[in-house]
Protein backbone atom coordinates (compact mmCIF):
# COMPACT_ATOMS: atom_id res chain seq x y z
CA UNK A 1 0.00 0.00 0.00
CA UNK A 2 1.70 3.64 -0.90
CA UNK A 3 2.09 5.73 1.88
CA UNK A 4 -0.99 8.42 2.69
CA UNK A 5 0.82 11.44 1.15
CA UNK A 6 -0.10 15.20 2.68
CA UNK A 7 -2.36 17.16 0.34
CA UNK A 8 -0.44 20.08 -1.24
CA UNK A 9 -2.04 22.69 0.10
CA UNK A 10 -1.42 21.13 4.02
CA UNK A 11 2.29 20.39 2.74
CA UNK A 12 2.46 24.56 2.29
CA UNK A 13 1.51 25.18 5.32
CA UNK A 14 3.92 22.54 6.87
CA UNK A 15 6.99 24.44 4.92
CA UNK A 16 5.60 27.67 5.75
CA UNK A 17 5.02 27.18 9.32
CA UNK A 18 8.56 25.25 9.46
CA UNK A 19 10.50 28.71 7.61
CA UNK A 20 8.63 30.94 10.42
CA UNK A 21 9.51 29.02 13.21
CA UNK A 22 13.44 28.74 12.09
CA UNK A 23 12.92 32.41 11.03
CA UNK A 24 13.77 32.53 7.34
CA UNK A 25 11.89 35.81 6.87
CA UNK A 26 12.91 35.67 2.99
CA UNK A 27 11.07 32.70 2.81
CA UNK A 28 7.95 33.89 4.85
CA UNK A 29 8.03 36.70 2.70
CA UNK A 30 7.82 35.17 -0.31
CA UNK A 31 5.34 32.56 0.65
CA UNK A 32 2.86 35.19 1.94
CA UNK A 33 3.29 37.08 -1.45
CA UNK A 34 2.48 33.76 -3.30
CA UNK A 35 -0.38 32.66 -1.32
CA UNK A 36 -1.57 35.10 1.43
CA UNK A 37 -4.11 32.64 2.66
CA UNK A 38 -1.20 30.79 4.72
CA UNK A 39 -0.73 34.31 7.53
CA UNK A 40 -2.91 32.87 9.94
CA UNK A 41 -2.81 29.31 9.42
CA UNK A 42 -1.93 26.83 12.32
CA UNK A 43 -0.70 23.79 12.39
CA UNK A 44 -0.28 21.44 15.11
CA UNK A 45 -1.43 22.21 18.64
CA UNK A 46 -2.75 25.39 16.82
CA UNK A 47 0.59 26.79 16.73
CA UNK A 48 0.51 29.51 13.85
CA UNK A 49 3.50 30.99 12.21
CA UNK A 50 3.16 34.06 14.02
CA UNK A 51 3.41 32.11 17.19
CA UNK A 52 6.28 30.07 16.19
CA UNK A 53 8.36 33.40 15.40
CA UNK A 54 7.68 34.18 18.76
CA UNK A 55 8.86 31.74 20.95
CA UNK A 56 11.70 31.30 18.90
CA UNK A 57 12.67 34.81 19.45
CA UNK A 58 12.58 35.92 15.53
CA UNK A 59 12.15 39.50 15.97
CA UNK A 60 12.02 40.25 11.81
CA UNK A 61 9.64 37.14 11.05
CA UNK A 62 7.12 38.26 13.68
CA UNK A 63 7.57 41.91 11.98
CA UNK A 64 7.01 41.06 8.77
CA UNK A 65 3.84 39.32 9.92
CA UNK A 66 2.50 41.99 11.17
CA UNK A 67 3.34 44.28 8.52
CA UNK A 68 1.62 41.57 5.98
CA UNK A 69 -1.53 42.00 8.44
CA UNK A 70 -1.13 38.70 10.71
CA UNK A 71 -4.17 38.30 13.29
CA UNK A 72 -2.78 38.71 16.95
CA UNK A 73 -5.42 37.34 18.36
CA UNK A 74 -5.72 33.41 17.92
CA UNK A 75 -4.75 30.98 20.58
CA UNK A 76 -3.22 27.47 20.24
CA UNK A 77 -4.55 24.40 22.40
CA UNK A 78 -2.80 26.14 25.48
CA UNK A 79 -4.78 29.24 25.23
CA UNK A 80 -2.29 31.44 24.27
CA UNK A 81 -1.51 33.54 21.77
CA UNK A 82 1.53 34.46 20.23
CA UNK A 83 1.83 37.60 22.61
CA UNK A 84 1.70 34.76 25.71
CA UNK A 85 4.09 32.86 24.35
CA UNK A 86 6.77 35.53 23.16
CA UNK A 87 6.10 36.88 27.20
CA UNK A 88 6.61 33.29 28.45
CA UNK A 89 9.98 32.49 26.58
CA UNK A 90 11.41 36.29 27.60
CA UNK A 91 11.46 37.65 23.99
CA UNK A 92 10.26 40.66 25.56
CA UNK A 93 10.97 43.45 22.40
CA UNK A 94 9.00 40.49 19.99
CA UNK A 95 6.22 40.49 23.17
CA UNK A 96 6.59 44.74 23.01
CA UNK A 97 5.51 44.36 19.14
CA UNK A 98 3.04 42.31 19.93
CA UNK A 99 1.08 43.95 22.73
CA UNK A 100 -0.05 46.38 20.11
CA UNK A 101 -2.45 44.52 18.65
CA UNK A 102 -4.22 43.24 22.18
CA UNK A 103 -6.85 45.26 21.99
CA UNK A 104 -7.94 43.46 19.12
CA UNK A 105 -7.21 46.05 16.25
CA UNK A 106 -5.41 44.48 13.57
CA UNK A 107 -4.76 47.61 12.43
CA UNK A 108 -1.72 48.33 14.64
CA UNK A 109 0.91 47.34 12.41
CA UNK A 110 0.32 50.90 10.72
CA UNK A 111 1.47 52.62 13.39
CA UNK A 112 4.86 54.14 13.38
CA UNK A 113 7.21 52.58 15.81
CA UNK A 114 9.55 54.36 16.38
CA UNK A 115 10.46 55.95 19.82
CA UNK A 116 8.98 59.23 20.15
CA UNK A 117 11.06 62.14 22.03
CA UNK A 118 8.91 65.10 22.46
CA UNK A 119 11.45 66.81 25.20
CA UNK A 120 12.59 69.38 22.35
CA UNK A 121 9.33 70.59 21.69
CA UNK A 122 8.65 74.39 21.54
CA UNK A 123 7.01 75.06 25.25
CA UNK A 124 8.08 71.97 26.65
CA UNK A 125 11.63 73.11 28.08
CA UNK A 126 11.92 73.73 31.96
CA UNK A 127 14.42 75.99 31.97
CA UNK A 128 13.46 77.02 35.96
CA UNK A 129 13.14 74.79 38.31
CA UNK A 130 9.22 75.42 39.98
CA UNK A 131 10.54 75.43 43.43
CA UNK A 132 6.87 74.20 44.50
CA UNK A 133 8.07 73.97 48.35
CA UNK A 134 8.50 77.51 47.95
CA UNK A 135 5.30 79.04 47.12
CA UNK A 136 4.10 78.59 50.77
CA UNK A 137 7.40 80.11 52.69
CA UNK A 138 6.65 84.06 52.21
CA UNK A 139 9.67 85.43 53.84
CA UNK A 140 11.87 83.54 51.31
CA UNK A 141 9.10 84.70 48.50
CA UNK A 142 9.61 88.55 49.91
CA UNK A 143 13.34 88.43 50.34
CA UNK A 144 13.72 86.88 46.61
CA UNK A 145 11.11 90.17 45.39
CA UNK A 146 13.85 92.51 46.50
CA UNK A 147 17.07 90.36 45.63
CA UNK A 148 19.25 92.45 42.92
CA UNK A 149 19.71 89.68 40.02
CA UNK A 150 15.83 88.28 40.42
CA UNK A 151 14.07 88.58 36.69
CA UNK A 152 10.86 90.16 36.25
CA UNK A 153 8.92 89.50 33.11
CA UNK A 154 6.13 91.93 32.24
CA UNK A 155 2.78 91.01 30.81
CA UNK A 156 0.62 93.38 29.72
CA UNK A 157 -2.81 91.93 28.78
CA UNK A 158 -1.09 88.00 28.83
CA UNK A 159 1.34 89.84 26.18
CA UNK A 160 5.38 89.55 27.32
CA UNK A 161 7.14 92.57 26.97
CA UNK A 162 10.47 91.53 24.53
CA UNK A 163 12.77 93.22 22.99
CA UNK A 164 11.16 94.57 19.83
CA UNK A 165 14.22 94.05 17.10
CA UNK A 166 13.90 90.96 16.09
CA UNK A 167 17.11 89.19 16.76
CA UNK A 168 19.35 87.63 13.45
CA UNK A 169 17.83 84.35 12.07
CA UNK A 170 18.47 81.33 14.55
CA UNK A 171 19.87 78.83 11.76
CA UNK A 172 16.61 77.40 11.06
CA UNK A 173 15.08 80.49 9.20
CA UNK A 174 13.57 81.86 12.16
CA UNK A 175 13.54 85.30 13.39
CA UNK A 176 13.07 85.34 17.40
CA UNK A 177 12.41 87.69 20.17
CA UNK A 178 13.93 87.98 23.71
CA UNK A 179 11.87 88.29 26.83
CA UNK A 180 12.93 91.36 28.37
CA UNK A 181 14.38 91.11 31.86
CA UNK A 182 13.19 93.52 34.02
CA UNK A 183 15.05 94.24 37.66
CA UNK A 184 13.12 95.09 40.86
CA UNK A 185 13.41 98.84 40.19
CA UNK A 186 11.83 99.05 36.83
CA UNK A 187 7.99 97.07 38.03
CA UNK A 188 8.16 98.58 41.65
CA UNK A 189 5.60 101.23 40.89
CA UNK A 190 3.15 98.27 39.42
CA UNK A 191 3.94 96.25 42.09
CA UNK A 192 1.90 98.34 44.57
CA UNK A 193 -1.16 98.64 42.10
CA UNK A 194 -4.54 96.78 43.19
CA UNK A 195 -4.46 95.42 39.66
CA UNK A 196 -1.46 94.20 39.17
CA UNK A 197 -0.79 89.96 39.78
CA UNK A 198 2.76 88.56 40.28
CA UNK A 199 3.37 84.96 40.01
CA UNK A 200 6.72 83.25 41.63
CA UNK A 201 7.87 81.20 38.08
CA UNK A 202 10.84 79.33 39.65
CA UNK A 203 14.64 79.45 39.98
CA UNK A 204 17.20 79.00 37.17
CA UNK A 205 18.60 75.65 37.52
CA UNK A 206 22.45 75.98 37.99
CA UNK A 207 24.22 74.79 34.89
CA UNK A 208 25.17 70.99 35.01
CA UNK A 209 22.68 69.84 37.87
CA UNK A 210 19.26 68.72 37.74
CA UNK A 211 18.44 69.82 41.15
CA UNK A 212 19.15 73.17 42.95
CA UNK A 213 20.22 73.58 46.14
CA UNK A 214 18.01 74.62 48.62
CA UNK A 215 20.40 73.47 51.26
CA UNK A 216 21.48 77.16 52.43
CA UNK A 217 18.68 78.73 54.29
CA UNK A 218 17.17 81.98 53.46
CA UNK A 219 17.47 83.65 50.43
CA UNK A 220 21.01 83.66 50.54
CA UNK A 221 21.12 80.77 48.65
CA UNK A 222 22.40 81.97 45.62
CA UNK A 223 19.27 81.29 43.70
CA UNK A 224 18.29 83.43 40.93
CA UNK A 225 14.18 83.79 41.45
CA UNK A 226 12.00 84.53 38.22
CA UNK A 227 8.79 86.15 38.66
CA UNK A 228 5.93 87.22 36.18
CA UNK A 229 4.35 90.76 36.53
CA UNK A 230 1.03 91.27 35.11
CA UNK A 231 -1.63 93.91 34.31
CA UNK A 232 -4.55 93.76 32.60
CA UNK A 233 -4.15 98.33 32.36
CA UNK A 234 -1.27 100.16 30.18
CA UNK A 235 2.02 100.04 32.66
CA UNK A 236 3.89 102.46 30.10
CA UNK A 237 3.40 105.02 32.29
CA UNK A 238 4.31 103.17 35.23
CA UNK A 239 7.16 100.79 34.25
CA UNK A 240 10.92 101.88 33.25
CA UNK A 241 11.40 99.88 29.85
CA UNK A 242 15.29 98.95 29.93
CA UNK A 243 15.58 101.03 26.28
CA UNK A 244 12.92 102.62 24.05
CA UNK A 245 13.05 99.41 21.42
CA UNK A 246 10.60 97.09 23.74
CA UNK A 247 7.09 96.00 22.69
CA UNK A 248 4.58 93.53 24.29
CA UNK A 249 4.68 90.61 21.73
CA UNK A 250 1.08 90.07 19.88
CA UNK A 251 -0.14 86.99 21.08
CA UNK A 252 -1.16 84.52 20.62
CA UNK A 253 -0.11 83.62 16.73
CA UNK A 254 2.60 83.90 15.59
CA UNK A 255 4.36 86.05 18.18
CA UNK A 256 4.26 83.66 20.94
CA UNK A 257 6.52 81.03 18.69
CA UNK A 258 9.33 83.01 18.01
CA UNK A 259 10.83 82.93 21.35
CA UNK A 260 14.07 80.78 22.12
CA UNK A 261 13.47 77.16 23.67
CA UNK A 262 14.02 78.20 26.78
CA UNK A 263 12.00 81.37 27.31
CA UNK A 264 8.86 79.11 25.59
CA UNK A 265 9.19 76.94 28.31
CA UNK A 266 8.54 79.83 30.99
CA UNK A 267 6.03 81.65 28.85
CA UNK A 268 4.17 78.12 28.52
CA UNK A 269 3.81 78.35 32.52
CA UNK A 270 3.59 82.39 32.94
CA UNK A 271 0.88 82.85 30.02
CA UNK A 272 -1.28 80.04 31.38
CA UNK A 273 -1.41 80.87 35.00
CA UNK A 274 -1.85 84.48 34.26
CA UNK A 275 -4.63 84.29 32.17
CA UNK A 276 -6.29 82.23 34.86
CA UNK A 277 -5.96 84.93 37.12
CA UNK A 278 -7.46 87.46 34.53
CA UNK A 279 -10.95 85.51 34.64
CA UNK A 280 -11.25 84.08 38.07
CA UNK A 281 -10.93 86.90 39.75
CA UNK A 282 -13.67 86.17 41.90
CA UNK A 283 -14.63 82.57 44.21
CA UNK A 284 -16.73 80.77 41.31
CA UNK A 285 -18.20 79.00 44.12
CA UNK A 286 -20.11 82.06 45.81
CA UNK A 287 -18.80 84.98 43.68
CA UNK A 288 -16.70 86.34 46.85
CA UNK A 289 -13.27 88.24 46.30
CA UNK A 290 -10.50 85.92 46.86
CA UNK A 291 -6.87 86.34 48.03
CA UNK A 292 -3.51 85.15 46.14
CA UNK A 293 -1.59 82.51 47.57
CA UNK A 294 1.36 79.87 47.16
CA UNK A 295 2.90 82.50 45.51
CA UNK A 296 0.37 83.31 42.38
CA UNK A 297 -0.30 79.12 42.31
CA UNK A 298 -3.61 79.36 44.35
CA UNK A 299 -6.89 81.81 44.77
CA UNK A 300 -8.93 81.32 48.22
CA UNK A 301 -12.39 82.23 48.85
CA UNK A 302 -12.44 85.25 51.07
CA UNK A 303 -15.84 84.10 52.46
CA UNK A 304 -15.37 81.91 55.76
CA UNK A 305 -17.49 78.90 55.28
CA UNK A 306 -17.43 78.83 51.40
CA UNK A 307 -18.02 75.42 50.09
CA UNK A 308 -15.02 75.86 47.74
CA UNK A 309 -12.74 76.06 51.51
CA UNK A 310 -13.68 72.15 51.75
CA UNK A 311 -13.05 69.25 49.63
CA UNK A 312 -10.96 68.08 46.60
CA UNK A 313 -12.28 70.47 43.85
CA UNK A 314 -10.43 72.93 41.45
CA UNK A 315 -11.53 76.38 41.74
CA UNK A 316 -8.58 77.38 43.67
CA UNK A 317 -5.26 75.85 41.28
CA UNK A 318 -4.53 77.08 37.62
CA UNK A 319 -6.46 75.14 34.87
CA UNK A 320 -5.17 72.90 32.35
CA UNK A 321 -7.52 72.05 30.02
CA UNK A 322 -6.61 68.69 28.30
CA UNK A 323 -6.96 67.93 24.28
CA UNK A 324 -6.63 65.28 22.39
CA UNK A 325 -4.51 65.99 19.19
CA UNK A 326 -4.49 63.07 16.92
CA UNK A 327 -2.87 61.73 13.23
CA UNK A 328 -5.65 59.50 12.30
CA UNK A 329 -3.75 57.20 10.10
CA UNK A 330 -5.71 55.07 7.01
CA UNK A 331 -5.97 51.54 7.83
CA UNK A 332 -3.67 50.62 5.02
CA UNK A 333 -1.39 52.80 6.71
CA UNK A 334 0.30 54.73 3.48
CA UNK A 335 -2.50 57.69 4.19
CA UNK A 336 -3.11 60.34 6.81
CA UNK A 337 -6.35 62.23 7.56
CA UNK A 338 -5.68 66.17 8.13
CA UNK A 339 -8.21 69.04 8.68
CA UNK A 340 -8.21 72.55 7.98
CA UNK A 341 -10.09 75.38 9.75
CA UNK A 342 -11.46 78.65 8.42
CA UNK A 343 -8.69 80.94 10.71
CA UNK A 344 -5.81 78.66 9.32
CA UNK A 345 -3.60 80.38 6.41
CA UNK A 346 -4.32 79.38 3.07
CA UNK A 347 -3.16 75.84 1.93
CA UNK A 348 -2.21 74.54 5.82
CA UNK A 349 -3.65 71.41 6.73
CA UNK A 350 -3.56 70.31 10.43
CA UNK A 351 -3.93 67.30 12.90
CA UNK A 352 -7.54 66.90 14.29
CA UNK A 353 -8.01 68.30 18.02
CA UNK A 354 -10.63 68.64 20.87
CA UNK A 355 -10.68 69.32 24.42
CA UNK A 356 -11.46 65.88 26.08
CA UNK A 357 -14.63 65.75 28.17
CA UNK A 358 -15.49 65.04 31.96
CA UNK A 359 -15.61 61.24 32.50
CA UNK A 360 -13.41 60.69 29.12
CA UNK A 361 -10.38 59.03 28.30
CA UNK A 362 -7.74 60.55 26.29
CA UNK A 363 -8.59 57.26 23.76
CA UNK A 364 -12.70 58.03 24.24
CA UNK A 365 -12.22 61.54 23.62
CA UNK A 366 -9.83 61.59 20.44
CA UNK A 367 -12.06 58.61 18.71
CA UNK A 368 -15.22 60.76 19.91
CA UNK A 369 -13.42 64.46 17.96
CA UNK A 370 -12.43 62.60 15.07
CA UNK A 371 -15.90 61.11 14.59
CA UNK A 372 -17.40 64.31 15.53
CA UNK A 373 -15.10 66.80 13.00
CA UNK A 374 -14.77 64.14 10.30
CA UNK A 375 -17.58 61.29 10.17
CA UNK A 376 -14.40 58.83 10.56
CA UNK A 377 -14.33 55.80 13.11
CA UNK A 378 -10.90 55.45 14.76
CA UNK A 379 -9.64 51.78 16.77
CA UNK A 380 -6.64 52.08 17.85
CA UNK A 381 -5.28 55.41 19.34
CA UNK A 382 -1.55 55.17 20.91
CA UNK A 383 -0.36 58.31 22.99
CA UNK A 384 3.13 59.41 21.73
CA UNK A 385 3.62 62.96 23.77
CA UNK A 386 2.52 66.05 24.74
CA UNK A 387 2.78 70.09 24.83
CA UNK A 388 1.29 72.33 26.97
CA UNK A 389 -0.23 75.63 24.76
CA UNK A 390 -0.83 78.85 26.55
CA UNK A 391 -3.23 80.19 24.46
CA UNK A 392 -4.44 79.62 27.04
CA UNK A 393 -4.24 76.90 29.15
CA UNK A 394 -4.15 73.79 27.08
CA UNK A 395 -2.38 70.34 26.94
CA UNK A 396 -2.03 69.41 23.77
CA UNK A 397 -2.29 65.20 24.08
CA UNK A 398 -0.53 64.03 20.82
CA UNK A 399 -1.65 60.84 19.57
CA UNK A 400 -1.59 58.78 16.83
CA UNK A 401 -4.47 56.82 15.78
CA UNK A 402 -5.63 54.00 13.21
CA UNK A 403 -9.25 54.50 11.36
CA UNK A 404 -11.42 51.73 11.06
CA UNK A 405 -13.36 53.59 8.14
CA UNK A 406 -12.50 56.22 5.55
CA UNK A 407 -15.43 57.96 3.86
CA UNK A 408 -15.03 61.55 5.06
CA UNK A 409 -18.32 63.53 6.25
CA UNK A 410 -16.85 66.74 7.43
CA UNK A 411 -18.37 68.95 10.48
CA UNK A 412 -18.43 72.31 8.52
CA UNK A 413 -19.13 74.07 12.01
CA UNK A 414 -15.66 72.73 13.44
CA UNK A 415 -13.27 72.25 10.03
CA UNK A 416 -13.67 73.95 6.69
CA UNK A 417 -12.54 70.67 4.74
CA UNK A 418 -10.57 67.25 5.56
CA UNK A 419 -8.90 65.15 3.06
CA UNK A 420 -6.76 61.92 3.08
CA UNK A 421 -3.03 62.52 2.52
CA UNK A 422 -0.37 59.84 0.87
CA UNK A 423 2.47 59.72 2.33
CA UNK A 424 4.24 61.07 -0.40
CA UNK A 425 2.25 63.85 -0.67
CA UNK A 426 3.18 64.63 3.28
CA UNK A 427 7.02 64.13 2.49
CA UNK A 428 6.66 67.15 -0.48
CA UNK A 429 4.76 69.02 2.18
CA UNK A 430 7.22 68.91 5.28
CA UNK A 431 9.88 69.44 2.42
CA UNK A 432 7.92 72.51 0.64
CA UNK A 433 8.53 70.80 -2.41
CA UNK A 434 7.05 73.24 -5.00
CA UNK A 435 4.57 71.15 -5.99
CA UNK A 436 2.97 70.01 -1.96
CA UNK A 437 -0.43 70.23 -2.42
CA UNK A 438 -0.86 71.80 1.21
CA UNK A 439 1.56 73.17 3.90
CA UNK A 440 2.01 72.23 7.54
CA UNK A 441 1.70 73.76 10.34
CA UNK A 442 4.68 75.35 11.66
CA UNK A 443 7.05 72.80 13.42
CA UNK A 444 6.51 74.70 17.04
CA UNK A 445 3.32 72.86 17.33
CA UNK A 446 2.70 69.11 18.53
CA UNK A 447 0.63 68.66 15.14
CA UNK A 448 4.21 69.01 12.77
CA UNK A 449 5.74 66.73 15.41
CA UNK A 450 2.91 63.80 14.53
CA UNK A 451 2.96 64.50 10.94
CA UNK A 452 6.90 64.39 10.76
CA UNK A 453 6.49 60.69 13.21
CA UNK A 454 4.56 59.19 11.06
CA UNK A 455 6.45 59.69 7.82
CA UNK A 456 9.61 58.79 9.78
CA UNK A 457 11.11 62.00 9.74
CA UNK A 458 13.36 63.90 11.99
CA UNK A 459 10.29 65.21 13.93
CA UNK A 460 11.65 68.58 15.11
CA UNK A 461 13.55 69.81 12.29
ZN1 LIG B 1 -16.39 81.35 47.86
MG1 LIG C 1 -14.24 69.31 18.28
Amino acid sequence: MAALSMNPKAEMVERFLDFAARGDVEKVTSMISNSSFLINKSGENGWTALMLAARNGHFDVVKTLLAKGCDTSPVNQSEQTAYDIARFWGHKHIATLLRRGQDGDPHHHVLPDVHADGENLYFNHEFLDRLSEKRTDSAWLTAKQTAPDTVFLLFYSLNPLVTSEPLKEDGRGHCSYQLSRLRRPAVEPLLGHPNTTLIFLGVEKPAGTCAPNTAMEGADDGLTAWFAVSTEEDPTELVTFPDAQCSFLQAPMPGLLKLSDNEAGVVAQARAVLAWHSRYSFCPTCGSGTRVDDGGHKRTCLREGCRSLRGIHNTCYPRVDPVAIMLVIHPEGNQCLLGRKKVFPAGMFSCLAGFIEPGETVEEGARREVWEESGVRVGSVRYVTSQPWPMPSSLMIGCHAVALTTAINVDQNEIEEARWFTRQQVIDASVKAKHAVFSLPPRQAIAHYLIKHWIGMQANL
